[in-house]
């Protein structure tokens, strides 16, 4: 670690933010990401930001901004500042800072760090088509850079559609500077004169988290590697509003245990995942921060506050972390031994029945003759992967092949993550997409409904397909889906 920066850390308290993109559920990415951001702040009587970058309106939703608080909070991740929270340098969601990134960018224009482009979207899919043909890098070719900013402020004036882009220079490179990795060089030809203001008005991700990340004091940006790419249009950016840069971190990005980026397709990834299916979040934690970073002496097992003393960049690794389960069941399986008899008791009743026993309770009445049989009943509600012994020769539909099969699983595990009517995961909602998806693949519900239940209990039989997929919740349901897809798989033709 250089030791300016160690001098920079100590002159003043560090201001940090996550700034999660509310467009899906709480991914541990952004968990792994704020565990560092928090305690990097803590360790230094610092602030800890969390900032909604909502500026894509299509995809951002209320309830997945809910389920990322919901998300932090359970793991003791509290801000110090936020949409939620307040504070003094908000609003702190990006959508209702419009006003401000317009102002800004004006600043851009009148220096020349940015230009007016009136491409149409017919000219750029024409360019875009060529440069492929060509097998050039994709990328704006700066058509409009040469326009006289007098006529193009006037044809803006005059209400002709623009976007706004960044000049980035043709020559030269723009270098930033990683406090982990040191010096990044990027050529500028390789730079992409990036859309900093939509035709809409709205900003793009680079110019509103800039703006945003100068305007809320943002001493340290601690976040992924994925974003490395991003580090020579924001220099670009401090360096035409005439501010000083934060100093950036790039962690390293968790990984599958093959090495990939983690996905959905390999592992779970969402917080709420691994909530539900009762791990703790102190342990949850604490396996997250195995990850980048070590306490010294082989010392996996340690708090939060733990972490927070011993915070030191030098005790960040940047390696590509692997997100390795096994281990995260052995840390948990351990702490809950670990637990005094009461505090376990208390906990797995909340787990098993807070929040889903009325709808438990409801789904079985008609289904038991004793009280005994509840348990046994419901069991399969509970828990990740269920056995697919007694179902998997019945899942394959009898004109259908085992093929088809597994591709409708895996289209219809896509679907929910895109279909409006799904995404909540109602009753309802399930009920009016399954069926347009059961249309949409040229399949027939009774085709569609069993394969799925058997994918989603292990059972042929269960209380009503949408009452059992909702009750389950969409993480187990995507859990089991795709394991049912494996089970399949090892089937014999
Ligand atoms: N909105 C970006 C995200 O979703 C923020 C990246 C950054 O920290 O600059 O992660």
């Amino acid at each position: 670690m250089s030791e300016s920066k160690s001098a920079r850390v100590g002159t003043m308290p560090p201001r940090v933010r996550i700034a999660p993109s509310p467009t899906g559920d709480p991914h541990v990415g952004t968990a792994y990401i704020a565990l560092f951001n928090y305690a990097f702040a803590k360790k230094h009587g610092g602030t800890f930001i969390l900032r909604i970058e909502d500026t894509d309106q299509q995809r951002s939703t209320q309830s997945s901004e809910a389920a990322i608080f919901d998300a932090l909070r359970w793991l003791g991740l509290d801000w110090d500042e936020g949409p939620d929270v307040g504070g003094d340098r908000g609003p702190y969601r990006q959508s209702e800072r419009t006003a401000i990134y317009r102002e800004h960018v004006q600043t851009l224009l009148n220096n020349g760090t940015a230009y007016r482009c009136f491409c149409t979207s017919e000219r750029l899919a024409a360019m875009r088509a060529e440069q492929e043909a060509n097998k050039q890098n994709p990328g704006y070719d700066g058509h409009c850079r040469g326009i006289d900013p007098a006529d193009a402020a006037s044809r803006a004036e005059g209400g002709e559609a623009h976007v706004i882009r960044l000049r980035v220079p043709e020559e030269g490179e723009t270098v930033i500077v990683d406090e982990l990795r040191g010096d990044i060089h990027f050529s500028n030809a390789e730079v992409d004169d990036q859309v900093l203001l939509k035709s809409d008005g709205f900003p793009t991700y680079h110019l509103a988290n800039v703006v945003d990340d100068h305007l809320m004091g943002i001493t340290h940006v601690i976040r992924g590697e994925d974003w490395i790419t991003s580090g020579p249009k924001h220099v670009l950016l401090y360096r035409g509003f005439g501010w000083e840069p934060p100093l950036f971190f790039h962690m390293g990005l968790l990984r599958n245990a093959d090495k990939s980026k983690l996905s959905k397709r390999k592992n779970p990834v969402s917080i709420d995942h691994y909530r539900s299916l009762g791990y703790l979040p102190t342990t949850f934690l604490n396996f997250l921060a195995t990850m980048g970073f070590s306490m010294g002496e082989d010392q996996e097992r340690f708090t939060l506050e733990e972490m927070v003393q011993a915070f030191d960049w030098s005790h960040v690794k940047t390696g590509g972390p692997v997100f390795d389960g096994v281990k995260l069941d052995a840390f948990c399986g351990d702490d809950i031994r670990a637990m005094d008899p009461q505090a376990l008791k208390d906990a797995l009743v909340k787990h098993a029945f807070e929040g889903r026993l009325e709808t438990l309770v409801d789904l079985s009445r008609e289904r038991i003759n004793r009280l005994d049989d509840f348990l046994p009943y419901i069991s399969f509600f509970f828990g990740g992967e269920v056995d697919y012994s007694s179902v998997i020769g019945k899942m394959v539909p009898k004109k259908r092949d085992k093929k088809e099969t597994i591709k409708v699983l895996k289209a219809y595990l896509e679907g929910i993550e895109r279909s409006e009517a799904a995404r909540a995961f109602t009753v309802e909602g399930l009920g009016e997409f399954s069926k347009e998806f059961a249309a949409a693949q040229g399949w027939k519900p009774k085709e569609l409904y069993p394969l799925l239940r058997a994918a989603a209990t292990g059972r042929t039989a269960s209380p009503s397909l949408f009452d059992t997929l909702a009750a389950l919740g969409k993480d187990r349901v995507r859990l089991r889906l795709r394991s049912a897809i494996e089970a399949l798989r090892r089937l014999a033709d």
